[in-house]
């Protein structure tokens, strides 16, 4: 037998493409429509969140505080700018698809809220509030907790390079514009300032950053594993539902019609007789990667169950749905996926043939998602009773 031998060169090109896409890719669908959920409800609580900060400004008004101008405007400012930049992400996160830049974006200004407001101290000439803040420097964790719902550990990584340097640079600033060894100063409430104790904070927040990146790797696997059917590679059942109501909603707001396509393979059990259970996963196999070498980027194809597949096609008419489905009809006709064997080399072809039944929200009574796949299961058995190997629609 020949020996491989080792390639370092080759071995560092596959590295630094894996780290290349690891950083660059856009990631899976299913993980991309989680990150962006993640996005809209912290948009939510993210305005909320604000106005609820308004409320303290208005509390010191109320109780008559002396302030100096300069102090009502940073506490009236601060969080009117925020509430505004809120609104804005709001808006957007709630319209269409979001580019991969906006968790990334969103993150960091979180964080960089939380330096903007210790800065704001700095500004204040209360150094020590910054550097040794009680509440303020805290609400760099919960920035760092609320990056994890976009499912995407860059936004976590982002998040706490922003939060080091933002904390730092405040602390270097405090440090070059003020006297911070001034012992009675320190004194008055939030203790001395000690660069370790920087450093210390510093590692702290890497550390949390680099938890919630892991929180985040193992939630995205957790959850493309719990979408994809182990055998097919396609998504499953569970994932075709979601996006079937998803499509609904969308159809609600815009009208957008909806189609599927049931289709199931034809006398399979023989298959199984006569190739064996393995031979027939072989073929059910192979049957999927037919269907998925059809499927276009918009559609969401499934494995439905045992050896029956599910195509959804959000704004679809049911005429392209007949044409699709026709079209994947005669693919898994055509293919005769390769089985290996029994107890022999090599592998055989067997020819199998799949009916489909196709259903759209263009006819009349097919309102939600229920009626839809059911008239959908209606006439993908009319085409098993009319003899097999044939599409049925409206
Ligand atoms: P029809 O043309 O009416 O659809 O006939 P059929 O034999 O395909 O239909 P039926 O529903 O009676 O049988 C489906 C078979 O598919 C039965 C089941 O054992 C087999 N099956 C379901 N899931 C799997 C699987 O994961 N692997 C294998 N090998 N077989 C499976
Ligand atoms: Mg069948
Ligand atoms: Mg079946």
């Amino acid at each position: 037998p020949r020996v491989r031998r080792a390639q370092p060169g080759r071995a560092l090109v596959g590295v630094v493409r894996r780290v290349l896409a690891a950083v660059l890719g856009r990631g899976a669908p299913v993980l991309v429509r989680a990150g962006a959920a993640g996005e809209r409800l912290l948009a939510r609580a993210r305005l909320w969140l604000f106005a609820g900060l308004l409320l303290i400004p208005v509390a010191q008004f109320a109780t008559g505080e002396t302030m100096a101008p300069w102090e009502r405007r940073a506490l009236v400012g601060y969080p009117i700018g925020a509430l505004a930049m809120a609104a804005l992400i709001d808006w957007r996160a709630r319209r269409g698809r979001l580019p991969r830049s906006f968790g990334l974006l969103s993150g960091a200004f979180d964080l960089t809220l939380v330096t903007a407001a210790l800065a704001g101290f700095c500004v204040a000439g209360q150094p020590f509030t910054a550097v040794n803040s009680n509440v303020t420097f805290e609400l760099y964790f919960l920035g760092l907790a609320a990056t994890t719902l976009r499912y995407d550990w860059r936004v976590c990584a982002l998040g706490g390079a922003v939060a080091v340097a933002g904390y730092a640079g405040v602390c270097a600033w405090a440090a070059h514009a003020f006297d911070l060894s001034d012992a009675a100063a320190a004194a008055a409430g939030y203790g001395d300032f000690r660069w370790s104790m920087v450093a210390a904070r510093c590692v702290l927040l890497a550390l949390a950053a680099a938890l919630a990146a892991g929180f985040v790797t193992h939630a995205a696997r957790l959850r493309v594993r719990s979408v994809r059917d182990r055998l097919t590679g396609l998504t499953n059942r569970a994932y075709f539902d979601e996006r079937l109501a998803e499509a609904f909603e969308l159809r609600a707001r815009t009208g957008e019609p909806v189609a599927v396509v049931l289709l199931d393979v034809d006398h399979f059990k023989q298959v199984n007789d006569r190739h064996g259970h393995a031979g027939g996963d072989a073929v059910l196999r192979g049957v999927a990667a037919t269907l998925r070498a059809h499927a276009r980027a918009s559609d969401v194809l499934a494995r439905h169950g045992g050896e029956e597949f599910a195509l959804l096609l959000p704004g679809a008419t049911g005429e392209a749905a007949m044409a699709r489905a026709e079209a994947l009809r005669a693919a898994v006709a055509a293919a005769a996926p390769p089985v290996a064997v029994a107890g022999g080399q090599g592998t055989a072809r067997v020819p199998v043939t799949a009916s489909a039944g196709v259903a759209s929200t263009e006819e009349p009574t097919v309102d939600d998602a229920v009626a839809l796949m059911h008239r959908a299961d209606e006439r993908l058995y009319r085409a098993k009773r009319a003899g097999r190997n044939r599409v049925v629609g409206a």
